[in-house]
């Protein structure tokens, strides 16, 4: 079979980061492989992503760069994906001829079939039908990029809960989960790729297995805890309305599952909450938030926020601040309210300003920063477990082929935090410092996104040797 190039340009959440390596996946039968150049490539797929205005647009300006690619490259097969790709259907295709197939969030499994008939009678295809079941007839895993170590894994698709703002349920459909055989199937698999860690993906984990009569979330996470070679469990996101008792207690219960919970408020006003259609308050939020550190004090908390939703008055803001300063945050998503067309709230009165909408996030991110820093600077001192990731970012891809090997490396903790430290030049030579093992990190400084410190142990491999225990988060 001929072997063809395929680039993959993703925009958006971590649901597309797994549709992506899905999208490989499937493809690779057909004889694509991954290149990072654009001009080298026979298709290019597009994996778009609407949730605010600002990413949608982002779509469509790279859209518009590969016109000028097409030209100069004819038989190239223009494709794009994902929640816009879902959103606006045949208008793309109507609006740009060099785009040649547009496919929904619900098509990559249909995928191959019309990347076939594309190459063969060059027709134009849109299928954005919502419609095909949530799992194909085994997992479908991607490559694994050099030196990965920890990956994505839907365990369902869509969302049931309508928030007023939100465009996901009207381009990824109702809330499915899948099975949990295909879920530990799919980790199996990637584990013998040498990943060390997943993250276990869904709009609103917490409901998991619901509809359909499957295992609850917390169940599912213990049979992902035992399967051998895995190190660390995350998940995200978690809706505040449905974190049970049952899945508070299984954080400091399951070995592998990191202390880490991303907890999305929005807002920390009742009226704003209700409009939003979030289904909790204020204080039974914060009731949730007791729990989880009851049951395990060091968890780390993020959370999203959304600044100008339509009515918000200044008092309401600063409730949401109040809120901030109350749960003090490890971290903090902030975004500007912005109007997504399908979504109820484009019809709210009151809108807010931009530059109120601006001067708001402002606020709300300088407030977070301190906390962090704070919260950082408690850390210093303190010695902590990470997975190694690999060199630090920001060093030049080609720096780790020279003679002279990067010294700064970089990991998480249980907490998610990012860690810097240096690797002793020795210990490089004897290449015992390896991305996807263990380290021990004594915390010396903060920065406002990171910390950094110096390697104590390590490193610890992570799979365990004849009667060793897996390391766990
Ligand atoms: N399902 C998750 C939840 O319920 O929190 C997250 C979904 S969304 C992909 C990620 C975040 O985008 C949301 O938590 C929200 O803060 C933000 N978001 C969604 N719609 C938005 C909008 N119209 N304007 C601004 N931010 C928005
Ligand atoms: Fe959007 Fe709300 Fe569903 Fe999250 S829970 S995806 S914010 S509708």
């Amino acid at each position: 079979m001929k072997s063809k190039l395929l680039h993959i340009s993703t925009i958006g959440c971590q649901m597309n980061v797994y549709d992506a390596n899905q999208i490989a996946g499937v493809l690779a039968p057909l004889g694509y492989t991954g290149t990072d150049t654009i001009e080298s490539a026979d298709m290019v797929i597009v994996n778009t992503c609407t949730i605010r205005e600002k990413a949608e647009q982002k779509a469509f300006s790279f859209l518009g760069r590969l016109a000028k690619i097409k030209i100069a490259n004819p038989s190239l097969i223009v494709a794009v994906g994902g929640c816009v790709a879902q959103q606006e259907g045949d208008t793309i295709i109507k609006r740009m001829p060099h785009v040649d197939l547009v496919f929904g969030t619900h098509a990559i499994f249909r995928l191959p079939e019309m990347v076939r008939r594309i190459e063969s009678s060059r027709c134009r295809i849109v299928d954005v039908r919502l419609s095909d079941p949530v799992d194909a007839d085994g997992p479908v895993v991607g490559p694994a990029a050099d030196g990965q170590v920890s990956a994505f894994v839907t365990i369902m698709r869509g969302c049931d809960n309508y928030c007023t703002y939100c465009v996901v349920p009207h381009v990824r459909g109702r809330e499915a989960s899948r099975h949990p055989d295909r879920i530990i199937e799919e980790i199996q698999l990637r584990v013998e790729q040498g990943i060390r860690e997943v993250t276990l993906l869904g709009q609103n984990v917490n409901s998991y297995g619901n509809k359909e009569g499957l295992c609850s979330f917390a169940e599912l996470l213990a049979r992902v805890d035992d399967v051998g070679g895995l190190n660390r469990i995350r998940f995200t996101t978690s809706h505040p309305k449905d974190l049970s008792d049952e899945l508070i207690r299984t954080f400091g219960r399951l070995e592998k599952l990191c202390h880490h919970i991303h907890l999305p408020v929005q807002s920390g006003d009742d009226g704003i909450l209700k409009r939003m259609n979030r289904k909790y308050t204020r204080n039974t939020y914060l009731e949730k938030i007791a729990g989880l550190r009851a049951a395990c004090p060091d968890i780390a908390i993020t959370s999203d926020v959304i600044v100008g939703f339509p009515g918000e008055t200044d008092r309401q803001f600063q409730a949401t601040l109040d809120l901030i300063e109350t749960v003090r945050y490890d971290g903090l998503f902030a975004f500007m309210y912005s109007d997504r067309p399908s979504a109820p709230a484009a019809a709210f009165s009151g809108k807010i300003d931009e530059s109120v909408k601006k001067e708001r996030l402002q606020a709300l991110l300088n407030l977070q920063e301190r906390i962090t820093m704070e919260k950082h600077q408690a850390m210093v001192g303190r010695t902590l477990q990470i997975l190694v990731e690999g060199p630090s970012r920001g060093l030049k891809s080609d720096d780790t082929e020279s003679a002279s090997p990067p010294i700064r490396w970089s990991g998480r903790a249980s907490s998610n935090h990012i860690i810097h430290f240096d690797v002793p030049q020795d210990l490089l030579a004897k290449k015992e410092l390896l991305t996807g093992t263990f380290a021990d990190i004594m915390i010396e400084g903060a920065h406002a996104h990171s910390l950094w410190g110096r390697l104590i142990r390590g490193p610890k491999h992570a799979a365990p040797e004849e009667g060793e225990k897996t390391i766990a988060a």
